[in-house]
């Protein structure tokens, strides 16, 4: 099916719509593994244009050495990032105007998902020769401070965390469990610690050290847990005067969210996910699911109490918040099933729509146009 051409310079402005506004969902497609060269595999992932993306399945053919494209589908998202986007430019156009939202006092969330193994942690936390949203976004936040105020008017506090098992723990002070809290401000996690930061250079290193600290896999120690999700809140306090030169407190909360491997666990339907709830499956991801699915349908009650991940975030999900979607991907046909399965619920993610709040700065976000080519999956275990 033909596609209309996308715009040269497609704007990433949070778009406004009748219906509220939509979550942005983007697509990064990492490098392909030396390994995966190796056994052989073949890129089932094209990106055309900076936002089609063409997922194909191959098939083994009689002689099984040799492998046929069988059928493909199409996906549109609001930008769609090759092996060779830097993490600049990823940067730039998913998270850049959260940081500048969260300055004017708006809460917003970047969740990077996919497959164990599909670029989420490179993308989120990215290594110190390279690194990712997280720390690029510190930086950048710290720079548009500088530029606003010389007077120390703004303070930034980190709290970093992760969610395992439905344990909530503090990875800048690991320890005990933490309990979530209701208070004036939503739910909280007593007692974490919210690191007061004043300068990018020290970030990088507290970062990786919370990460050092995640749950690891008890068969494979140094291994982060596949189902292990990690959250920075950055927090952003600042006073301003309003018309009567009253001093009036204000506040903005970044969230980065770096998630459990969906490797199973998303499901689209409501029937998936009650099926999977009995077999042990990461429940916080499920959890995120239903809470997505019910913004999806615009449902009034959305169940962001089943889970611990759910909890933290109901004010970073829906709501009045700017939420963005970084959909990760394996370039590897080995990896079809998984890549089929992050790209549908991306795709569905495209449709929530958040009350939000009116940018007037903001250019609108050119529609996007989904292909929704059938297909049917019969031959994709003897594809693997
Ligand atoms: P996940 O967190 O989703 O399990 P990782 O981020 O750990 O996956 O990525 C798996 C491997 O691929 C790591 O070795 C990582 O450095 C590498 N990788 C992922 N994305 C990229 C990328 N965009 N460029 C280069 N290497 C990448
Ligand atoms: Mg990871």
């Amino acid at each position: 099916k033909r596609v209309a051409a996308a715009p040269k310079n497609p704007s990433l402005g949070l778009s406004r719509e009748k219906n509220g506004r939509r979550i942005l969902v983007f697509v990064r497609v990492r490098p392909l593994a030396k390994k995966e060269a190796e056994a052989g595999a073949r890129c089932c992932v094209r990106i055309v244009d900076r936002r089609d993306v063409y997922l194909t399945e191959f098939a083994a053919e009689k002689d099984y050495l040799r492998l046929k494209r069988l059928r493909g589908r199409h996906f549109t998202f609001d930008a769609s990032f090759r092996d060779s986007a830097t993490q600049q430019e990823v940067y730039s156009a998913t998270t850049s105007e959260l940081v500048e939202a969260v300055l004017q006092g708006r809460n917003g969330s970047v969740f990077c998902y996919g497959a164990t193994g599909a670029g989420k942690t490179y993308t989120m936390l990215g290594t110190v020769e390279s690194p990712g949203v997280m720390v690029l976004a510190i930086k950048d936040l710290f720079s548009k401070i500088r530029m606003r105020s010389c007077d120390g008017n703004h303070a930034v506090h980190l709290s970093y965390l992760e969610v395992y098992n439905e344990t909530v723990r503090d990875l800048l002070s690991p320890g005990r469990a933490l309990v979530l809290r209701e208070d004036k401000q939503g739910i909280v996690a007593a007692g974490l610690t919210q690191y007061r930061a004043y300068s990018t250079d020290e970030v990088m290193a507290l970062l990786q050290q919370g990460n050092r600290n995640r749950t690891t896999e008890p068969t494979r120690a140094n291994e982060t847990s596949s189902r292990s999700h990690a959250i920075l809140q950055v927090l952003v306090e600042y006073r301003v005067r309003d018309a009567a030169m009253n001093i009036i407190n204000k506040m903005g909360k970044l969230s980065l969210i770096d998630l459990a491997g969906s490797e199973r666990a998303l499901a689209t339907d409501q029937r998936t996910i009650r099926s999977l709830e009995g077999a042990n499956i990461n429940r916080s991801l499920l959890a995120l699911s239903s809470c997505i699915n019910a913004l999806v349908e615009g449902k009034k009650h959305i169940p962001y109490r089943n889970s611990k991940l759910t909890q933290l975030l109901k004010d970073s999900l829906g709501g009045s918040c700017n939420t963005v979607m970084i959909a990760n991907v394996s370039p590897s046909n080995l990896s079809f099933g998984e890549n089929q399965n992050t790209l549908h619920w991306a795709d569905r993610a495209k449709e929530i729509r958040t009350k939000g709040y009116a940018n007037e700065d903001a250019l609108p976000v050119p529609e996007t146009e989904t292909d929704q080519v059938k297909l049917v999956f019969e031959l994709q275990k003897e594809n693997r």
